[in-house]
């Protein structure tokens, strides 16, 4: 076999291998879904574990990648972050406070989705200041302004009229 022939060959031969791997993969695409999902299911924490790792590591490319996605399904973006909003309320919450806390380079733990609730909870579902039952928002009894810690021991469960009113101010400031 002259040169030509034996490249076309083997080309057409790694096309054939290509096409029976696209084959296979397709034909058992569902089980390997299924296998992937019992995988992540059993091993979760050392999955988590790999992954943020992988993230750690590839940080700026994570990044880039992240938002090139973003600008590009601009609209899908925004449609997912509102369910997801909708779906985790306390997650939301929790987010929103502890961007906050880092632009204000706050110092504190911060707060566990659980101790939240345990704040809520204590609450009874009522806003710490005007007792009403509404929709809860997170609020900082000495505000995150003034320096103080993002910390559980600070936070109480505030309906959104209170909270936007008392707005920068202490307790003290806000109800004369
Ligand atoms: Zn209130």
């Amino acid at each position: 076999m002259g040169y030509l022939a034996l490249m076309a060959s083997t080309e057409s031969k790694k096309e054939q291998a290509r096409a029976y791997h696209r084959a296979y993969r397709a034909k058992h695409y569902e089980k390997r879904l299924a296998y992937d999902r019992a995988y992540r299911a059993a091993h979760l924490e050392q999955v988590k574990a790999t992954i943020n790792r992988w993230h750690r590591a590839h940080r700026e490319n994570v990044r880039i990648n992240s938002k090139r996605w973003r600008d590009a399904h601009k609209e899908q973006h925004a449609a997912a972050n509102a369910r997801w909003k909708k779906a985790n309320p306390a997650r939301r919450l929790l987010a929103e406070q502890k961007r906050r806390a880092a632009k204000l380079a706050s110092p504190g733990g911060g707060l566990s989705l659980e101790q939240w609730e345990a704040v809520d909870a204590a609450c009874g579902g009522k806003c710490a200041y005007c007792l009403r039952d509404d929709k809860m928002t997170m609020d900082h009894v000495v505000p995150l302004s003034r320096g103080v810690a993002h910390d559980v021991a600070n936070i109480v469960a505030a309906c959104i009229s209170c909270n936007a009113s008392k707005g920068n101010r202490l307790v003290s400031e806000w109800r004369r």
